[in-house]
């Protein structure tokens, strides 16, 4: 049988008649019926709090929520507060991951970071502790402070600035905005991080000036972006790496592959499990209420409201992309062929 996927074209031997794969046809129209009635579902759920630990995020009105789906076609549905410019905070793990596996390689990135889960909240100092031979995986804390001490080129920091930024850009389709009120505000209290980022450098795992490498992480977190962005950026990467809006190939293949096996292993930091078992995609997650969903081949989903359960992940955004999952009975590992056709 030939299976018609949206990046490549495989030929498949089916060894034996009753494998219960489904092939799946989706229309356009369909899923944003299930985009819309996510978000309505979704608009009155209460529960959770504002990021208190960094004042300009405590003070963000908790009323705020968007959600927006970019399919693989480059089409967006928009619902919401999907223009409002939010912190990107730990979402901005992701880019700047894929650009040190543009600029190192996977293999450079597994061995100089690595790629596994923590189980452990996203700041900790005791998961460095306990694999002190490498700091776990850069969507954590400590695994994206070395990930910027990676970025070429070594020890300018604006020109290393602009490599995080562009790629950004590129991923998005449109450039994302520093909030400078929101960089203060966490450089004035990142005392957590500056702990993280001398000890990380005690076991050689920052690759460039400390200091520096400290202040591109607090940077990158404090960008603001929309939840319209964050979708085109989702499906940039379940699009093989080439941006379906612009259609700029912002990076290879195999790095989309690699930065979603990272995503769907550490995406919800110690709730990452219990996340995938009940959404069914991988999704990063960051304490300005923004979460980033990829799912391959597909689209790319993004939600933002500020409230945050107890782990930093926001409650409103994970309800509405559960409801939208479950609506479309999607999932990364039902094993279902899905094709989405315009009607
Ligand atoms: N800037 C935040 C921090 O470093 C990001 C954390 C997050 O979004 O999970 O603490």
């Amino acid at each position: 049988m030939e299976y018609n996927h949206p990046i490549c074209r495989i030929s498949l031997i089916i060894p034996h008649k009753n494998i219960p794969l489904m092939e799946r046809k989706i229309t356009i129209s369909q899923i944003r019926d299930a985009a819309y009635q996510a978000y309505s579902e979704s608009k009155e759920v209460s529960g959770g709090a504002n990021a208190n630990y960094i004042p300009y995020l405590a003070n963000v009105n908790p009323e705020l929520f968007g959600l927006s789906v970019t399919l693989a076609n480059g089409t967006t549905f928009n619902f919401g507060d999907t223009e409002y410019k939010f912190g990107i905070e730990s979402v901005s793990k992701v880019p700047t991951a894929i650009l040190a596996m543009i600029q190192h390689t996977p293999e450079g990135v597994l061995r100089q970071i690595g790629a596994d889960a923590t189980g452990l909240p996203f700041n900790s100092i005791f998961a460095i502790l306990l694999e002190k031979d490498h700091p776990s995986t850069p969507l954590v804390n400590a695994g994206a402070i070395s990930a910027c001490s990676m970025i070429a080129p070594q020890g300018d920091s604006s020109e290393k600035w602009k490599a995080i930024t562009d790629n950004i850009t590129d991923l998005c389709g449109s450039a994302p905005q520093l909030l400078d009120e929101l960089y203060e505000s966490e450089t004035a209290t990142n005392f957590n991080n500056r702990a993280i980022s001398w000890l990380l450098k005690n076991y050689n795992r920052i690759y460039d000036e400390v200091d520096m490498s400290l202040d591109l992480y607090t940077r990158q977190c404090s960008l603001g972006i929309t939840s319209s962005q964050l979708s085109i950026m989702g499906a940039t990467i379940a699009n093989g790496g080439m941006n379906p809006v612009t259609g700029k190939q912002v990076h290879s293949r195999e790095i989309s592959s690699k930065i979603t096996t990272m995503i769907a292993s550490v995406g919800f930091y110690q709730h990452t499990g219990d996340w995938l078992f009940t959404s069914g995609i991988p999704a990063k997650t960051g304490v300005g209420g923004g979460v980033m969903g990829v799912m391959p081949g597909l689209f790319g989903i993004a939600a933002f409201a500020p409230p945050l359960d107890d782990a930093g992940n926001s409650v409103k955004a994970q309800t509405a992309i559960k409801k939208f999952m479950q609506k479309l009975d999607l999932g990364i590992f039902n094993g279902d062929q899905v094709t989405i056709v315009p009607e």
